[in-house]
């Protein structure tokens, strides 16, 4: 298997002996500047994980996720769990495994969630959903009980649209971006994602199924914001073993600003309109208020990847909670269909018809990503202090989006202050370096309460 080879070479040539020295050696200069010293945390950081892990176990891991992979798209294309559970069941095995292996001062979990944010604690995670548990609630409970909420599908996501005018609206939004089709291209897959390869060459997609335009526009916006962290590292980290940021959290803060504080802003929404207007008949019959509702609707729905603001958080906390289950050991496979519809209707009051709606939703647990989880929902939340700073130091936000120029405005500030840093920093000495502010959760608070009390 390919993959498995792969990763074995990568860990052969990371504890090559001279290349271990000249880390040694690095880690031992007094007069390192702070990029050479994020540099060197990496490297070390990578050869802690491969010195801890045997090569037996890092081929194995890769050949399970790999059939795991395969095995979950069959199993949710027939709607059979059975065909993807024994898979799970050693994708969770070597996941302890593997924490066991890397160490770990309270929680197994703590060593998987630093796989993808560095330093994170299981702890850190559940005092996080629980400070933000409240105002969810809250706010979910105000919506519900709005004359204008709906539990009906919005009209525009029946839509059927006009394709090559959606392709056209989508490279108007990349124009508006100030996009530079030398470094960056769209393409189109069966899932929306982005791929820098360097600063000069960043690839991303979207998608088109043939219906509800706003997901395309969204996931394009989405994608973008990643793009955009990847174009704007500063160049000289291209082709270094660290050539793109690795924070998860820092990154879906940026994908999560432009997809929510810009690409669903009423403003911005008002600049597509002409365009958004000739994707089918239909289409001119609605108003941009119809259209900035549909695009900021709140509604509990099953899909993840298509909730809203609001309901997001939720999925996110049931795939904590149960991930936090099955690294202790606490479930058995089998139940984990009835553990994830039993959350739903605890969270969300509602229950999945199949399991492609419900446990085989998600790619990730396949793929061995046992941990990765709630940096979507902590970038979503960090966010919203984006917002909030580029309010203070650009200007407002509704105001900027009108305009390319007002775009290339919010675009340098992001650079400067945090994308041209690309992995040099944690998302906590970022904060605390450049902002002196730790993570907090209040900006989120105050953006969620304002926006949906207002719009509801
Ligand atoms: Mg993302």
């Amino acid at each position: 298997m390919v993959s498995a080879k792969v990763s074995s070479l990568i860990q052969k040539l990371y504890l090559d002996k001279d290349f271990v020295k000249l880390v040694e050696e690095a880690s031992k200069q007094t007069d390192l500047n702070d990029y050479e010293l994020g540099i060197l945390r990496l490297l070390k950081k990578n050869l802690y994980n491969f010195f801890k892990l045997p090569p037996e176990f890092v081929k194995e891991y890769a050949k399970v996720t790999n059939e795991g992979m395969v095995a979950w798209r069959e199993a949710k294309d027939k709607n059979r769990y059975d065909i993807f559970s024994s898979f799970l069941k050693k994708i969770i095995d070597l996941s302890i495994k593997q924490a066991e292996y890397l160490g770990y001062d309270n929680h197994p979990y703590d060593a998987l969630l630093d796989n993808y944010e560095e330093d994170l604690k299981t702890s850190d995670v559940e005092k996080y959903f629980e400070s933000i548990k409240p105002t969810l609630v809250e706010v979910l409970k105000y919506i519900k009980q709005s004359k204008k909420y709906t539990s009906r599908i919005h009209p525009l996501e029946k839509e059927t649209y006009n394709e090559a005018e959606l392709e056209k609206l989508n490279y108007k939004v990349l124009e508006h971006f100030n996009y530079d089709k030398n470094n960056l291209r769209l393409d189109r897959s069966a899932h929306p994602f982005s791929q820098g390869i360097n600063t000069k060459d960043v690839r991303i997609t979207t998608r088109y199924l043939g219906r509800d335009f706003g997901a395309t526009i969204s996931g394009t916006i989405h994608e973008f914001g990643h793009a955009l962290y990847d174009m704007q590292t500063d160049d000289s980290f291209d082709f270094t073993p660290i050539s793109n940021a690795v924070s998860l959290v820092l990154h879906e803060s940026q994908s999560r600003f432009w997809e929510n504080m810009v690409g669903r802003n009423l403003e911005f929404l008002r600049v597509m309109l002409p365009k958004i207007k000739r994707l089918g008949d239909n289409y001119k019959n609605y108003s941009l208020t119809d259209y900035y509702r549909y695009f900021n609707k709140v509604k509990p729905s099953l899909i993840r990847v298509k909730a809203d603001e609001v309901t997001y958080h939720f999925h996110i906390m049931i795939r904590f909670e149960i991930e936090k289950m099955m690294i202790e050991r606490k479930v058995d496979v089998k139940d984990l269909p009835e553990i994830w519809n039993s959350k739903y209707r605890e969270y969300l009051g509602i229950k999945p018809k199949n399991y492609g709606e419900g446990i085989l939703q998600d790619i990730h647990w396949s793929m061995g990503a046992i941990g990765y989880f709630p940096t979507y929902s902590m970038g979503t939340v960090l966010s919203a202090f984006w917002a909030k700073k580029i309010e203070e130091e650009v200007g407002n936000i509704s105001k900027l989006v009108k305009t390319s120029e007002g775009i290339k405005k919010i675009q340098k500030w992001l650079k400067e202050n945090v994308h041209q840093y690309g992995p040099t920093y944690t998302v906590k000495d970022l904060l605390k370096k450049k902002f002196n502010t730790e993570f907090s959760v209040e900006y989120w608070k105050e953006y969620i309460r304002e926006k949906y009390m207002e719009l509801y």
